[in-house]
């Protein structure tokens, strides 16, 4: 699962990207809000942990330009502690706010609460089209056939499957599956759409290809 932390204290900023990183997320650390508009789009988070006091962007303005278009779960991090603060998060989106000093096993407990009241999209199973994937145990099976698929064709089929009907770019399936450092190309996204599909056989008609933006899933 990946989690966008957006933090602008350095040693923080670091022990929650170990925590998460050795608790098996897959992270991206920021120092500030602006960066974070952009990479809510371009690496599609599934959760967003967000401080308050922030340098540029603040907090709160980045969860309400954000909550016009998304419903990704946020978390809020922050010193603050009144309940004025609180009710103030919470009323612009917020799914849950900690306060600074915190535990990881506290933060990990909240992202694994909001992870569970959240969208159809994190149930452990997803069943479609005569396809089920299971993203506890990592397997798909077709008409009760288990599928030998790869780590990044799962990811890949994860992320259709959660969101039917959503147009990805080759971007943004290259920034969620291989991450937002890499020096990969867009060709990458295309080799293994390709395998998956074939993998899937009659059912990777599932997954279409919109010429020049990317591709998206749509079960008939
Ligand atoms: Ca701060």
């Amino acid at each position: 699962m990946r989690i966008l932390t957006i933090e602008d204290e350095a040693a923080l900023r670091e022990l929650i990207e170990y925590d998460l990183t050795r608790a098996g997320f897959q992270c991206l650390c920021l120092d500030n809000a602006n960066d974070a508009l952009i990479a809510v789009e371009d690496w599609l988070p599934e959760l967003i942990l967000l401080d308050l006091m922030l340098p540029g962007l603040q907090g709160l303005q980045f969860l309400e330009i954000i909550r016009k278009k998304q419903t990704t779960p946020v978390i809020v991090i922050s010193a603050r502690n009144s309940e004025k603060d609180i009710i103030a998060a919470l009323d612009r989106g917020a799914d849950d706010y900690v306060t600074k000093p915190f535990t990881f096993n506290f933060l990990e407990a909240k992202i694994r609460a909001v992870m569970r009241r959240g969208q159809a999209g994190f149930s452990a199973v997803i069943e479609a089209g005569g396809i089920r994937l299971d993203l506890t145990s990592h397997r798909v099976k077709i008409d009760n056939q288990v599928l030998n698929l790869t780590q990044k064709e799962f990811e890949l089929l994860s992320l259709f499957m959660r969101s039917p009907g959503q147009v990805f770019s080759r971007n943004q399936l290259l920034n969620a599956v291989w991450g937002y450092d890499n020096e990969l190309i867009s060709r990458t996204v295309d080799a293994h759409v390709a395998t998956l599909r074939k993998k899937l056989a009659d059912k990777g008609r599932y997954i279409q290809t919109l010429p020049k933006i990317g591709y998206a899933w749509e079960v008939e």
